[in-house]
């Protein structure tokens, strides 16, 4: 049986993991997160939740409108219409982003807590060892995490790449964001359907998770300060960043209204130069393949398209 190692459980090693283990490959997933999922992001708050990452997304290649059909038929995601952002259906996690790849996790081999810190190996396959010191080998290795943290991972690792690979990953970069969840004890007053994006100043994303339909007792809010305040503010006190935002949409969010409030620090957001193939095949001691949302389209499809097409890279090698 053919076996891979692949790092990181966001929607991009998951849907390459799912094909994998279609195809009979013996298939183990690493992730340093707590649960999986990565960006597709869910923060519980209390009785409530909020999408914290990843707000929706759209599904515009036909392998991935199938994954969504059949993702709407099993009641994990649902559309979410946005009236002057949308000519197109946006989706959402029925009960939060999250729920999406913990439904695609089910059944797979995943070792959440898990941060790889060195990967080796030659021809006949890869040796990787986590911070907590556990080994794990495989013949191929998939790598899904942000790109300076994969470059990061192989120089401390000592695996050299070559110039055109180094370029690749070089070009590849990715917008900060401070995501601002806050705890309403009354409704916010964003009008329906309870997201706004803004083009300019500090603040790029408002939405209303009641009204997103991800929560049901009490109301929160997410706030996504734009990549440039997030540039600036990123080393910055986070209780401060947070009461500015809150109070730069008081029209919409009431002082009053905010029981409390958290602040999410994304060094990696949404990718905003990417290497235009879905992923990068290495030409290392070992196989080893680069992908996630700085290879191809970006965004959640772009994770989700990177995963799949690696997984059909293996395949069709096997
Ligand atoms: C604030 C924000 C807003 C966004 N908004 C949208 C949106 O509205 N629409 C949209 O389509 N996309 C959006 N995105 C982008 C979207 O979330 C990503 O494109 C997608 O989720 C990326 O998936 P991935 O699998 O490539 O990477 P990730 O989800 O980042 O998965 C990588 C995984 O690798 C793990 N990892 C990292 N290093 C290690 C290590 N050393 N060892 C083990 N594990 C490791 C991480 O824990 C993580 O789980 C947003 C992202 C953020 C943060």
């Amino acid at each position: 049986m053919p076996s891979c190692i692949i790092i990181g459980a966001g929607l991009a090693g998951l849907t390459a993991a799912r094909e994998l283990t279609r195809h009979q490959w013996q298939v183990t997933l690493l992730d340093k997160g707590r649960g999986v999922g990565g960006r597709m992001a869910t923060r519980r708050i209390h009785n409530t939740r909020a999408d914290h990452g990843a707000q929706y997304f759209s599904a515009r290649t036909p392998e991935f409108q199938a994954q969504v059909q059949a993702m709407k038929e099993a009641g994990v995601v649902k559309e979410w219409y946005l009236p002057g952002i949308d000519h197109h259906p946006r989706y959402v996690g029925s009960s939060g982003m999250s729920a999406i790849p913990k439904y695609l996790a089910e059944g797979l081999d995943i070792h959440t807590g898990e941060k790889v810190v060195h990967v080796a190996g030659d021809a006949t396959g890869c040796t990787v060892r986590t911070e907590a010191g556990t080994v794990y080998t495989a013949e191929k290795l998939i790598v899904t995490i942000p790109a300076p943290q994969v470059k990061a991972l192989l120089t401390d690792s000592g695996i050299q790449l070559s110039t055109t690979e180094q370029v690749a990953l070089d070009t590849i970069n990715y917008q900060p964001c401070l995501a601002v969840i806050a705890e309403l004890n009354q409704p916010s007053r964003i009008p329906a359907p309870g997201g706004i994006r803004y083009e300019e100043g500090p603040i790029s994303w408002v939405a209303d998770n009641f009204q997103k339909g991800i929560t049901y007792d009490s109301t929160t809010v997410t706030i996504h300060a734009s990549p440039q305040y997030s540039r600036e503010h990123l080393e910055g006190d986070l209780n401060k960043v947070g009461e500015m935002l809150i109070a730069e949409l008081h029209e919409w969010i009431p002082a009053e209204a905010v029981e409390s409030f958290q602040v999410h620090r994304w060094r990696y957001s949404l990718c905003d130069q990417r290497h235009p193939e879905p992923y990068l095949q290495c030409n290392t001691p070992f196989p080893l393949l680069l992908g996630g949302d700085g290879f191809g389209m970006g965004n959640v499809e772009g994770a989700y398209q990177s995963g799949l097409q690696m997984a059909r890279a293996l395949v069709g090698e096997a």
